[in-house]
């Protein structure tokens, strides 16, 4: 049997291997294809993509961008898209920008929490890395306030907690749109773990998003249930993966957490078919 897994972070944002190091474990636990998917950057994907040439695995560039809706937060996840795209490369961008702003803000916070805290401080620790709280967390942790990155979130960087500032985030629409408009397909991020989005389903397909991350650690049975047959009355593709961030939330879950491989053929079937078909 063959496997792939279409979910995972390297240090280009907050996961800690490298493109190069995610494609060398792939290949060591055996699977055939993998999609390098990091928060609001293709950074890493042209490393990735020149790794996985060598050990001959198949790679899907993608990314997984972080959106707002009403008082909610999704992610969408984007499949084959050109990374060149300019429309793309704007919203990145604009990302980045949200990114800093978020950083600045929290380490006022956190510097009059009475542990001084800088800019330059977290951006050391995310290394050239899409700036994420994961990265805060790093600090916290290092600063002795907590002890893992769990705690961290649970006591200041979840929403509603001390330090937690609103970052800007375009809507799921725009996410949507710009991922096609780069030429790839638009997924919705393990709906069954994001609040409130397994009810979000039907607008999901009015915004015409392509399809369902099914497959996933943290998804219950009866969501997988519920998004597999979603999927199948409305003609959405299918995916999964690990969501694997490194050593970052205890260990790697990737060639751990893994999925057939004929759902990333499955993938870029319909990629080829619809998106492909059309330019
Ligand atoms: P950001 O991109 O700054 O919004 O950070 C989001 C990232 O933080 C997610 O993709 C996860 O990697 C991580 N994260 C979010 N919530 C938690 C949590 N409760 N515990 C650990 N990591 C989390
Ligand atoms: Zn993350
Ligand atoms: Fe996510
Ligand atoms: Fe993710």
């Amino acid at each position: 049997m063959k496997y792939c897994d279409l979910h995972i972070h390297s240090c280009a944002s907050d996961g800690t291997f490298t493109p190069t190091e995610i494609v060398e474990r792939a290949h060591n636990f055996g699977l055939s294809g993998i999609a390098l998917t990091d928060h609001d950057t293709v950074d890493g994907v042209e490393e990735a993509l020149e790794a996985a040439r060598a050990k001959g695995i198949d790679l899907a560039p993608a990314l997984e961008i972080s959106t707002h809706y009403l008082d909610g937060r999704m992610h969408i996840l984007g499949y084959y898209i050109d990374i060149d795209n300019a429309a793309l490369g704007d919203l990145l961008k604009k990302q980045v920008d949200a990114r800093v702003y978020r950083v600045v803000e929290t380490c006022k916070v956190i510097t009059e929490m009475g542990y001084p805290c800088t800019y330059d401080d977290i951006a050391r620790i995310a290394n050239g890395g899409a700036l994420g709280r994961p990265h805060i967390a790093d600090f916290l942790i290092n600063a002795g306030l907590v002890s893992n990155i769990f705690e961290a979130f649970s006591r200041y960087l979840a929403a509603g907690k001390p330090a937690y500032i609103p970052k800007w985030a375009p809507s799921p629409q725009e996410a949507i749109d710009t991922i096609k408009g780069a030429g790839g397909l638009a997924i919705a991020a393990h709906p069954g773990v994001t609040e409130g989005m397994m009810v979000k389903l039907p607008e999901l397909l009015q915004w015409g998003i392509d399809g369902l991350e099914v497959y996933y650690p943290r998804h219950s049975q009866r969501d997988q249930q519920t998004l597999v047959e979603f999927a199948n009355d409305n003609d959405l593709i299918m995916t999964g993966g690990s969501d694997c961030h490194g050593f970052r939330r205890g260990d790697p879950l990737l060639g751990i957490f893994k999925i057939r491989y004929e759902f990333m053929t499955k993938l870029r079937e319909r990629w080829e078919a619809t998106v492909r078909a059309s330019s």
